[in-house]
């Protein structure tokens, strides 16, 4: 399998699992037992609380899709400047660009929407977070962010391209600045760290097991030294909220999360339920309904599974309920790496809203 195919499948993975949950968002592990006592189709069905059209990305899929096109628009830009060396990018303006493409989407400029229309399904730190980046002059993502102490998975679910197509000296920093345009909490900052380092392994090749180390070692105090100096401005000061105190104080809970995953499996969460499953009480305890470091959990569960295919594991990780489409969604951009674009069923591929576009972006950005 080539490195392109796994990006591809990355991409193709989010949305795929978006789609596949966008139809039993909200419903609980019990509940999706009542309605699919055989479980849920192995299809991309559409409906859901939103009455999506089957393929139809959500807020992770469009997401994931404006941090995507800010590394398109930026590969452009530099290839246009030759004085400009290729490691020499700007983290900053990179993370700004993506945070533009964001607000575009949250204000309606974006494809399958009337012009202007906002989205149906943006999250609470979402809304507060574009809206605080739109207003700060000029714009910049460490000024943005809904602020410590909202740690949904709202940027866990679209932190991806980085993994893929930032230059690796610059993976944390860009993580961290992408998250923050509308997650700063520290949780998120780190999460996405972690989660893209071990997305990048597995593009590179290496074995899920060892993939999930790396994303445990970038966990280290180092790592925050760097996120502080990325958050600290030209007079010297933090900007923002994100502080070192709170990026040490999250540091063990984002490493027990990518543990948690490691000692449950997604079929088990799936066929017995969070609270019945072993280990599932303590790795999900609030059962997988949006918080960042249970959407973590279930990822790493899921990718480290590897008697089992994507299909069947994003299956499960959406029968466990719940933040469906964005479990769905963070575990398909880890299942996508692992087993590429092969790994998607060929039907669910053929219903993907920006399948053919994700397909174009890549092409054009590797070689
Ligand atoms: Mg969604």
């Amino acid at each position: 399998m080539s490195r392109k195919d796994r990006i591809l499948g990355a991409l193709l993975g989010v949305h795929a699992g978006d789609s596949l949950g966008a139809s039993y968002e909200f419903n609980s592990w019990s509940a999706l037992q009542d309605y699919y006592p055989n479980g849920i189709p192995h299809d991309i069905v559409g409906g859901g609380p939103f009455g999506w059209s089957p393929g139809h990305a959500t807020d992770d899929t469009d997401m994931t899709r404006a941090v995507l096109l800010a590394y398109k628009h930026c590969t452009a830009t530099h290839a246009a400047d030759a004085t400009d060396a290729k490691d020499s990018r700007d983290s900053l303006a990179l993370a700004t660009v993506a945070g533009n493409y964001m607000l575009d989407w949250y204000e309606g400029r974006w494809p399958g929407r009337r012009l202007g229309s906002r989205p149906v399904d943006a999250g609470g730190a979402t809304r507060v977070g574009l809206s605080t980046f739109s207003g700060s002059n000029p714009r910049d993502p460490r000024r943005a962010g809904a602020g410590q102490g909202q740690a949904g998975n709202g940027s866990l679910m679209r932190c991806i391209p980085t993994a893929l197509f930032a230059d690796k000296a610059a993976l944390v920093e860009e993580s961290a600045l992408v998250s923050a345009v509308t997650h700063d909490d520290a949780r998120c900052v780190l999460a996405c760290a972690a989660y893209n380092t071990i997305v990048a392994a597995l593009v590179d090749g290496v074995l899920p097991a060892d993939a999930v180390e790396a994303g445990l070692a970038v966990l280290s105090e180092d790592t925050v030294e760097l996120i502080v100096a990325t958050f600290t401005g030209d007079d010297g000061e933090v900007v923002g909220t994100l502080t070192k105190e709170n990026l040490l104080e999250a540091l063990p809970q984002v490493q027990s999360a990518i543990s948690k995953g490691k000692a449950v499996r997604v079929g088990d969460l799936a066929e017995l339920g969070p609270d019945e499953a072993p280990g599932g009480k303590a790795a999900i305890p609030l059962h997988a309904s949006g918080y960042v470091l249970e959407s973590l959990t279930l990822g790493i569960a899921a990718v480290l599974d590897t008697d089992r295919t994507t299909e069947d594991l994003l299956v499960d990780v959406v029968s466990v309920g719940r933040d469906t489409d964005t479990n769905g969604a963070v575990a398909g951009g880890l299942l996508g790496a692992r087993d590429g674009v092969e790994g998607i069923p060929a039907l669910w591929r053929s219903k993907l809203q920006f399948g053919q576009e994700f397909t174009e972006i890549v092409n054009s950005l590797v070689k």
